[in-house]
């Protein structure tokens, strides 16, 4: 089962206008009415629809993001491809009539994602930040047109779409001669070149909640580009390095503690590392090999309910590297005192050989 992300064709930080403009391509390409009859063009149909539901809904496409398709499920959303779902979202999108696209003011997306990197420690505890923020604006003295002096276009005559399409669907498309913009450019604009557009610049401080993994988005409503009637939205999207210390599992964490084998054999109390400072746990005498330790609460925060994950403290038992003539004589003279347990060991494993040896001798 192929990721939505992956059916979209878009990436994991993908932003909305992204994603719908994704969507859209692919709706067209996939509806029954354009391929009547075709059975796998229907099941394509319906999966891009099913995760388009999903990546269109900030809250949904925040759980899947997690949780995966179960983890959507399991909150009593049931994504589907069900084709009376699917006509209300089509006309949503569509504005009730055929493919007609949604008029677009601007050259460039409203909204921009950006990456963020943060340090494993910055993450786990939440941080203040002040970044500098660069976004497109219609250039103010082409109001975005990018020309200087314009004539209108003769292919659309000016309106900037044309009329496409066969039968049942009629399709209107931006103009290709002028790119949608009704007019061609005679001189450009000197102040932008003729992109239309400008770079803007400020600063913003921003609060990350402890919490955030790598790949989670945070949305910065009204700090996007800049159109004709306003922003459209920032999304961060967190990129956290990992630690030396800790591995990472969601919110759990887990830490790897060198017990030396006397201790292990023995029993002994450790101090080991958390978030919270060091803290002392207890090794039971006879403890195994990878044996893991968990430490409620002591894992990361969920940044959106602050529930807490757990420490898991796994231990790994180390020998010496090298030994004097005297501790290899207390080592032989402890091998021997054990000598009627290791006997019986033996013998066990006797009664294996022979009984395995059985098997293929006739
Ligand atoms: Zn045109
Ligand atoms: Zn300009």
């Amino acid at each position: 089962m192929l990721d939505y992300y992956e059916i979209l064709g878009v990436s994991r930080t993908a932003t909305k206008v992204e994603i719908k403009k994704a969507y859209r391509k692919l709706a067209m390409k996939y509806h029954p009415d354009r391929n009547p009859g075709d059975k796998e063009a229907e099941e394509k149909f319906k999966l891009i629809n099913e995760a388009y539901q999903v990546l269109s809904d900030d809250e949904k496409r925040a759980i899947y993001d997690k949780f995966g398709k179960e983890g959507l499920e399991g909150r009593g959303y049931r994504p589907s491809g069900d084709f009376s779902d699917i006509f209300d979202m089509f006309n949503d999108i569509f504005g009730g009539f055929g493919f007609e696209e949604n008029y677009n003011d601007t050259p460039y997306d409203l909204d921009k994602a950006v990456e963020i990197t943060l340090e494993f420690e910055e993450a786990a505890y939440g941080v203040s930040k002040t970044i500098k923020n660069q976004y497109l604006s219609l250039c103010p003295k082409c109001n975005g047109t990018g020309a200087k002096t314009k004539e209108t276009c003769p292919t659309c005559k000016g309106h900037g779409r044309i009329i496409v399409g066969n039968g049942f669907i009629k399709m209107s498309q931006p103009c290709p001669n002028c790119e949608g913009k009704g007019y061609i450019i005679k001189e450009k604009c000197d102040e932008c070149h003729g992109r239309g557009y400008i770079l803007k610049e400020e600063e913003l401080h921003i609060d990350i909640p402890a919490g955030v993994d790598s790949g989670m988005r945070m949305r910065i409503p009204g700090k996007g580009n800049e159109g004709k009637r306003g922003r459209g939205d920032l999304y961060l999207v967190f990129k956290v390095k990992p630690s030396k210390i800790f591995k990472r599992k969601g919110n759990n964490l887990i830490v790897e503690i060198p017990v030396f084998f006397t201790s292990a054999i023995l029993g002994d109390k450790i101090k080991i590392p958390t978030l919270e400072g060091e803290k002392e746990i207890e090794i039971k005498p006879n403890t195994k090999d990878k044996t893991q330790i968990m430490l409620k609460g002591l894992g990361l925060p969920d940044p959106n309910t602050g529930y807490k994950g757990d420490l898991y403290a796994i231990i790994n038992i180390v020998y010496p590297k090298k030994m004097t003539n005297e501790q290899k004589e207390l080592l032989e003279k402890l091998h021997e005192s054990f000598t009627g347990e290791i006997k019986e060991h033996k013998s066990i494993l006797e009664e294996a050989i022979d009984k395995v040896k059985s098997w293929f001798k006739n």
